[in-house]
Parts: C-alpha cells; structure tokens; sequence
C-alpha cells in the first residue's frame, strides 16, 4: 500500500481509532492504549508502542501513517523570548508557528493552511497564494513538536497564523475536538480562533457552543474602506458581519474581540475612531489595537497616533488594549508570516 493511501492515525478521533482497532479484531483498550501513546506520550514512530505487541505494531505500520513535521528553520527573538518554528510538513510543503512568552503562560500561535486565499491587502501570508488546507494532525503536530523542541508546556493556542481558520471549517473543527480529547485535554477556553470575517461560518460556529475565543479582524468601520483592504468584505459586508457577531455572543455568551491593526492614514483618525465608536455602540466586545506590522512588498506604515485612537475608544466605553509586539526581530509578528521565507532576519538558533 502507498503511503498516501494509509490512514492518517493522529487525525483520527478516540471512537474513529476504536472503530478501526475493533474491524482488525482488537479489543477497545488496545484503542486506548494507541490513542494514550500518540496524544499523550506523543511518540513519533510506532516502534515506541512498548505495551503493545510487535505484531499489532506491525500491522499498524501496514495499515496507518503517523505523521511528523520536521524543523526546517527555527528564529529565537532576541527581544523576547518569541520562537518562530518553519516546519516542513511531510508533502514538502511549509508552514509558521510561533511559541510566544505571556505572564499567563505560554502561547502558541498555529497556522491552519499552507498559504491563505483571503487577500488581505496588508498580510504577507496571503501573498504568495493558497496551496492546500492543513489535515488536524498537522495542525496538533505543531503542538506537539513545539513543546518537545522548546520544552516548553503550551497553555494557550490561537489559530492566527498562516490561513483562515473558517476557510478550513471541518479539519478545524475535528482539531479543536482532538485537542480537547487529549490526555491532559486542552479546555476551548484557552483557544482563540480569529476569522476575516467567513460569516456563514460563524453561525455554524455559535450552534456548536465550543467556548472559545472568537476573533474578527475588523481592521476597518466602513464598508468602502473594508472592501479595500480586505477583499472577503466584498462577499459579506459590515452589516452581515456584525449581525452574526451579536448572534455568536447570544448563543454562546463569549464576548467577541475585534482585531484592529492601526494603519497610517488608512484607517487611525478621528473620523475612523468614530466610525468604530458607532459601529461597536451597545455590544459587549473588546478590540484589541495592533499598530500594523511592515511587510516589505507593501507601503502602509505604522500608525503613530494609537494612543489617541485608543483613548477615544475607551472614552466611548468600548474596552480597548494595545497589543504587545512580540517577535518582530524575527517577521513572527501579526501578518508577518509565510509559507516560505528566504529572507527572514534574525539570527538562527539551534
Ligand atoms: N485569517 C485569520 C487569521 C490570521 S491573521 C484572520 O484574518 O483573522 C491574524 C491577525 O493578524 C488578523 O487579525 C490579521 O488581520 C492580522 N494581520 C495581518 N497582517 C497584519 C499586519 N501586517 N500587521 C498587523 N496585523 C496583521
């Protein structure tokens, strides 16, 4: 049998890995016993299964693939403690990870695509176009090589790096059920998932009540210039987008946060902050302000009023923070990330 006509073992929920273990005969604690060696002891060969027989392992091997991703470049800040992970996955493909230092814990932001097919004017992840979605093992094998690399426990994860989380719903999904459904199972609340605004997606998203975190990179209060910089505005406009916002908060009781990168001249004066004020007016949310991040194949420059836009905000009583840059020496910022990236800066540390 190829190794793509296996079955991919670490995409597989506890009841699917039983199902397979029982059609080969197999009791259903063998399937807990597997399911205990790759999501807690997070072996990467089935050589390491020592309580389970050398013929079952065999058979295994024969029957499933269990896939690993490979360190192809890792950048250490040497601000903060920020690690950026390339990982090669098994196809030869590439994606970003970055472990970030918080004084809640550790923070993992994750990638969900190989490449994103969003458009955001002012992200270098979409740049170079959309190559495939990421399966839910690629998407836990980032978890788990980043806490076998750095030694690091990771207590928090957002799905905010390369891709679009809603774009790839269903791998997603089953992702944020397999993390849940660990050994040490992750609770959803420490997950933060953040859209460009799929809004479809988000009703779905608020019938299943998962209880995380949703965020919606708004960067924009108007429809004219939303559409501008962000070509998903011109599917679903600002109306749509806030309607299904206010159903996601009645149905699961989370606040939303809105993201906001501040953009020189585009989208950081008075007026803007007005139109914000208007738009935010009455619902329970934070906005979380980011002084944008320069990306070298575009020309919008930080904003240097992000303090007033904030103030006028919490003037307004609409709670707003500033984002903390982390990682910028080494492009592991917000937008900075990509598939490939031949002309990272920083220094490399093994
Ligand atoms: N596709 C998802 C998640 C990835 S981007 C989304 O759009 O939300 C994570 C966050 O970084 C988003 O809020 C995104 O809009 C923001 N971002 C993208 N490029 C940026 C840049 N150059 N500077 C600051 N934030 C940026």
């Amino acid at each position: 049998m190829e190794n793509n006509e296996k079955i991919d073992i670490l995409s597989l929920s506890r009841d699917e890995l039983t199902a397979e273990l029982t059609a080969l005969g197999e009791k259903a604690f063998r399937a807990k016993q597997i399911y205990d060696w790759l999501h807690v002891k997070k072996v990467k060969d089935f050589s390491q299964m020592s309580n389970i027989s050398a013929q079952l392992r065999d058979t295994l091997e024969k029957k499933f693939c269990l896939k690993s991703l490979i360190i192809k470049k890792k950048l250490v800040s040497d601000i903060d403690n920020t690690v950026k992970y390339l990982y090669g996955l098994p196809d030869g493909e590439s994606v970003e990870t970055v472990l970030m230092e918080y004084k809640h814990g550790n923070s993992l932001c994750i990638s969900t695509q190989v490449g994103c097919r969003m458009g955001c004017r002012f992200c270098a992840s979409t740049i170079a176009g959309f190559v495939r979605h990421l399966l839910p093992s690629e998407m836990l094998l980032q978890i788990y090589e980043t806490e076998r690399d750095s030694g690091r426990h990771v207590d928090s994860i957002v799905l905010m790096g390369i891709g679009e989380p809603l774009d790839n719903f269903d791998n997603v999904m089953k992702f944020l059920s397999l993390l849940n459904d660990e050994g040490d199972g992750m609770s959803l609340r420490h997950i933060s998932l953040s859209t460009c605004g799929i809004v479809d997606r988000i009703y779905e998203l608020a019938e299943m009540k998962t209880g995380l975190t949703l965020s919606i990179s708004l960067h924009a209060a108007t429809d004219e210039k939303r559409s501008s910089i962000m070509p998903i505005n011109k599917k679903y406009n600002l109306q749509q987008l806030m309607t299904a916002c206010r159903d996601y908060f009645k149905k699961t009781g989370r606040r939303i946060s809105f993201e906001y990168s501040l953009i020189e001249g585009v989208n950081d004066t008075e007026q803007s902050a007005e139109e914000l004020i208007r738009l935010l007016k009455g619902m329970l949310c934070h906005v979380n302000l980011i002084p944008i991040n320069e990306i070298r194949e575009r020309d919008f420059k930080k904003s240097r009023y992000v303090e007033r836009f904030q103030k006028r905000l919490t003037d307004a009583g609409i709670n707003a923070t500033v984002r903390r840059t982390l990682g910028a020496d080494i492009n592991a910022a917000c937008g900075q990330l990509r598939r490939d990236d031949g002309a990272a800066h920083g220094a490399v540390k093994e």
